[in-house]
């Protein structure tokens, strides 16, 4: 594995193959977490997903997203979808021009949608390129009452595992009765005036370390076989 911390003469000698690319948020996680959660967890994961593919180089995290419906809390910072859906196809033609067509992105943040269709736009303008989307945490269905979203026992967990540092004692709970999709009528300031969704005070390092573990080991082989079918399809054609 390569990441930004070599020179390009050491990335030349390893011509890697494939890049990752985590992609966090800017955005506020209650009053027990740091605005900086979603990126510290999106460099993480995409880290130990790099070590485990053969020759990878691993980028460093992109730390503004589509956060738009955290903007009622101080400290958010976000870009709109378009924005990040060009910067996205930047970065891969930054790499293409050097040779590295696989690419895979590493969302951190449940909020960024256009990441799915900026990825179909991509690989289908430009039958060269393999750039598979791979989420962090969990991305769930778009819309109806959910229990766990934003800061609660799984986010929570998984940054107790990574920086527990960073997590305070004092948790609170809210499970707002509003679907999903009221994020995109009102925002969550109006759903949850903690900026919480989900039950932090159920959150364990332990748990987060397993979720972690199990998380990554599911991308890895999703990412593996899915190149693996994707290079068979081009010998094939
Ligand atoms: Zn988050």
């Amino acid at each position: 594995m390569v990441t930004w911390e070599n020179t390009f003469k050491e990335i030349e000698d390893a011509r890697p193959d494939v890049a990752v690319l985590p992609v966090g948020a800017l955005e506020q996680h209650s009053l027990h977490m740091p605005m900086g959660t979603d990126f510290i967890l999106a460099q993480d994961v995409a880290r130990r997903i790099a070590e485990r593919l053969p020759n990878a180089y691993l980028l460093p995290v992109l730390p503004f997203s589509n956060s738009q419906e955290h903007q009622d809390f101080v400290g958010t910072v976000w870009v709109r979808p378009a924005t990040l859906a060009a910067v996205l196809e930047d970065i891969c033609m930054s790499l293409r021009h050097h040779g590295i067509k696989k690419i895979v992105v590493v969302n951190g943040h449940g909020g960024n949608w256009i990441l799915k269709p900026a990825v179909r736009e991509i690989n289908l303008n430009h039958r060269d390129m393999k750039v598979i989307f791979a989420a962090a945490g969990a991305l769930a269905s778009g819309t109806g009452q959910q229990e766990e979203l934003h800061a609660g026992e799984s986010e929570c967990s998984r940054l107790m595992a990574v920086a527990p540092h960073l997590v305070k004692e004092e948790r609170v709970d809210c499970v707002p009765v509003e679907g999903r999709e009221f994020l995109d009528y009102v925002g969550v300031r109006k759903v949850s005036p903690t900026g919480v969704w989900g039950r932090a005070t159920r959150a364990t390092k332990e748990k987060g370390e397993k979720a972690l573990e199990e998380g990554v080991a599911r991308m890895v082989q999703y990412i593996t076989e899915t190149f693996k079918r994707l290079e068979e399809m081009e010998r094939q054609t």
